[in-house]
């Protein structure tokens, strides 16, 4: 592995004639927003590019220009493809690939922007300090003079946005609204992406409703938790935005947990927080992500997850 300067992945890129682009599973709106708008960028630089994700992206991303484009391991599995280098999006480590790594033998590139990235690239380019990946693909435009399109500023804006909660949490900086301010000037339109991504379904808000009985205080209330059994899951399709959110603001609470119960025996959680390192947490359980914002997955149902959970946060 080896970490490359904007000089060097400038180069690399100049030099690959095709490139298949991919993000982490459970794709969320930086990792789908920065891969159309890269994918765009790329062939207006004249290269052959294709978005592999080893997941289903969820039906609110389809608005976008070239979603349509994106396949999954299946389609190039029938269909395969040899390509100059794998560039990786928003993802911090290999398995958040899935099954994507194993279709190529061409060397990694890896652009991402988590804190707990293992360097598993064969080439990493890691802004730590940044919000979203949309706001590095945003900079490397920008640095590079790579024209920024309508459609990849609506991509980029909305990648930025979703990742710092549209411009609320602590990973906001002067640089992401600067370039989240590139992005409008060159067409993005913040209320139609906001419209597009915070849609609810009135079945979606009468599971919130049943939801919301499942808040749970702990730790003098600085610690809360909400859950999703496997049937709240099965009903949302795994689109769980904005759970923990409802969580998050009350006053007292610094850790905010969301429990997703896959199965009686697998339990995925989101933390977020104010003051508290999660990121640390997350990664005692495999997981990893921001200081702030983390995710891991822990044997057993949701009642043993919060065990564990309350267990480590001590
Ligand atoms: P979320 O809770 O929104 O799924 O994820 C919060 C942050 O933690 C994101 O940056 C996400 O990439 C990261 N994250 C979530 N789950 C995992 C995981 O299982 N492993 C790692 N390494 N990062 C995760
Ligand atoms: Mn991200």
């Amino acid at each position: 592995m080896s970490n490359i300067t904007i000089d060097q992945l400038h180069m690399a890129l100049c030099e690959a004639n095709s490139i298949m682009l991919t993000v982490h599973v459970r794709p969320d709106g930086d990792a789908i927003g920065s891969m159309l708008a890269f994918y765009e960028a790329l062939v207006g630089q004249g290269k052959t590019v294709y978005m592999a994700v080893d997941d289903i992206v969820p039906e609110k991303y389809s608005f976008l220009t070239y979603a349509d484009h994106i396949h999954d391991v299946a389609y190039f599995e029938e269909n395969p493809v040899s390509v100059d280098m794998l560039m990786v999006l928003d993802a911090s480590t290999y398995e958040r690939i899935g099954k994507i790594g194993a279709l190529h033998s061409a060397p990694i590139f890896n652009i991402d922007h988590h804190i707990s990235n293992t360097q598993f690239a064969d080439y990493l380019y890691l802004k730590s300090d940044f919000a979203a990946t949309g706001e590095i693909i945003t900079d490397l435009c920008k640095n590079w003079n790579w024209p920024i399109t309508e459609s990849m500023a609506n991509a980029l804006y909305m990648a930025i946005a979703t990742d710092c909660g549209f411009f609320k949490f602590s990973n906001t900086t002067a640089n992401t609204l600067a370039m989240a301010a590139l992005c409008v000037e060159q067409g993005a339109r913040p209320h139609i992406i906001s419209e597009r991504i915070e849609a609810v379904s009135a079945e979606r808000l009468e599971l919130t409703k049943s939801v919301m009985q499942t808040i749970s205080f702990h730790k003098d209330n600085t610690v809360a938790t909400i859950e999703l059994d496997p049937i709240a899951m099965a009903i949302l399709k795994d689109d769980t935005d904005g759970f923990v959110d409802i969580i998050r603001n009350v006053d007292t609470v610094d850790i905010a947990i969301l429990l997703k119960g896959e199965s009686h025996d697998r339990t995925r959680v989101s933390l977020r927080s104010k003051r508290t390192d999660v990121n640390a947490i997350a990664q005692q359980f495999g997981g990893g992500g921001h200081i702030r914002a983390a995710g891991c997955t822990i044997t057993g149902d949701i009642e043993e997850a919060k065990k564990q959970l309350l267990e480590v946060i001590g």
